[in-house]
């Protein structure tokens, strides 16, 4: 199709032709030869113009050679099959293209980057050391050293609990990020929440209107503060006593919202302040309306003044909400990670306590080994999982073509 290949990783001008050897384009060949390509594979890449219908018939062409079409993620598949990359790595391959804010990306680069598998990989090589001794001690009780082995190991055992500790940590933290926050803001109607929603959203998402009650059902919007996707769900203003079967409806609705909220505005008309019940919650109440008081109130801890009318005191509610939600600006760069690598973590965390326990009753090594090799596979499911047909199927399912 392109003539002869030219030196490795360097690109040659060529005539794409069909099999009749006419033109269809004129664009450049480069080859990536194995191992260092992104597969791991030999690769061609042609690069041609952009005419969705000269494409067409260049791959027309490719299929008619035998050449066929890649599934979805298939070349990462490719590369994690090759060892190039390992899962985490080609998960957060997938994450990349679908980041939608600049701290998405960072830390989706992050991963990418291999600096979370290098943790978890240096933990599975201290295990591995303590199984050793863990194994050497049982097989050959005589070579034991005075005084057992179970000091020594109890101390790494300890350093690997606390390492992997704040691994997790950051894990959970990435999993927010990746998965987004959700921030549930009620009050009284009227208090001024669908404003305070439109003024965070820069953008009138959410209809506003001076009708007691008019928000009756949770509206979502999905703001970039900062760079974190923050969900924010308006919900149905909370009345003592709702006046219609829609209203309680719309109440429920806020009580199930408070519930899955990882943060609650209680958003409270500060002219009207006095007797708000406390939310039992993770929660800022955020006094509205201050444009209408002749001075402005002296905020207690985890309450903000603003006016939703105005944008008076946004700034301070908004590096509010990101501290409350773990993200202050000064917080390092995280993580972008998965549901399985933190469910994984805490297994893993689970069996090392147990080996500690085990450690520190000088119960039998047995146990201690047992556990050990739990902690050991269950770090392994992060990065190179041993029965992987069903989730690699999973996760490069989720991959767009040509990935
Ligand atoms: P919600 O029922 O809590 O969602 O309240 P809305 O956002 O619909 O606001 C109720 C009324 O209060 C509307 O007329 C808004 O224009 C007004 N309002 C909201 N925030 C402020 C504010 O900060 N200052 C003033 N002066 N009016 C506000």
């Amino acid at each position: 199709m392109c003539g002869p290949l030219g030196a490795p990783w360097q690109f040659r001008r060529c005539d794409i032709r069909n099999k009749n050897k006419r033109i269809i384009d004129s664009g450049l060949v480069v080859f990536f030869e194995a191992p260092h390509s992104y597969t791991g594979e030999d690769v061609v890449e042609l690069h041609c113009h952009g005419n969705p219908n000269l494409v067409d018939l260049v791959m027309v062409e490719g299929l008619s050679l035998g050449l066929k079409l890649a599934e979805p993620g298939e070349f990462t598949k490719r590369a994690f099959l090759n060892n190039k990359i390992d899962l985490a790595q080609a998960e957060s391959v997938a994450d990349l293209i679908a980041a939608q804010t600049e701290e998405a990306i960072l830390a989706a680069n992050n991963s990418l980057s291999g600096r979370f598998s290098e943790g978890i990989n240096k933990s599975i090589a201290s295990l591995v050391s303590c199984r050793v001794s863990v194994e050497a001690s049982l097989d050959f009780p005589e070579e034991v050293p005075e005084g057992g082995v179970a000091e020594g190991l109890l101390l790494e055992v300890e350093a690997q609990i606390s390492y992997l500790g704040s691994v997790l940590e950051a894990a959970k933290q990435g999993l927010k990020i990746r998965e987004g926050f959700g921030v549930a803001v009620v009050g009284a109607p009227n208090a001024g929440k669908s404003t305070l929603v439109n003024r965070l959203a820069q953008d009138d998402l959410v209809i506003t209107s001076d009708v007691p009650g008019t928000t009756r059902d949770s509206i979502r919007a999905n703001i970039n503060l900062s760079g974190v996707v923050v969900e924010f769900i308006d919900t149905a203003g909370m009345r003592k006593n709702p006046v219609s079967q829609i209203e309680r409806e719309g109440i429920k609705r806020t009580q199930k919202a408070i519930e899955g909220a990882t943060l609650v505005l209680h958003v409270v008309d500060a002219n009207k302040r006095g007797g708000v019940d406390s939310i039992n919650k993770n929660s800022i109440k955020v006094l509205n309306k201050c444009d209408l008081l002749d001075s402005i109130p002296l905020c207690e801890d985890g309450e903000v003044c603003v006016s939703a009318a105005t944008g008076f005191g946004f700034d301070n509610l908004i590096e509010l909400v990101l501290i409350r939600l773990g993200l202050s600006s000064s917080t390092e760069t995280s993580l972008l990670s998965r549901r399985r690598h933190v469910d994984s973590l805490e297994s893993a965390l689970f069996f090392l306590n147990e080996s500690a326990s085990s450690l520190k009753k000088e119960e039998g090594m047995e146990l201690v080994a047992e556990n050990l090799l739990a902690a050991q596979k269950e770090l392994g499911e992060i990065t190179n999982p041993v029965s992987s047909d069903d989730l690699l199927g999973e996760i490069f399912s989720e991959f767009c073509l040509g990935k």
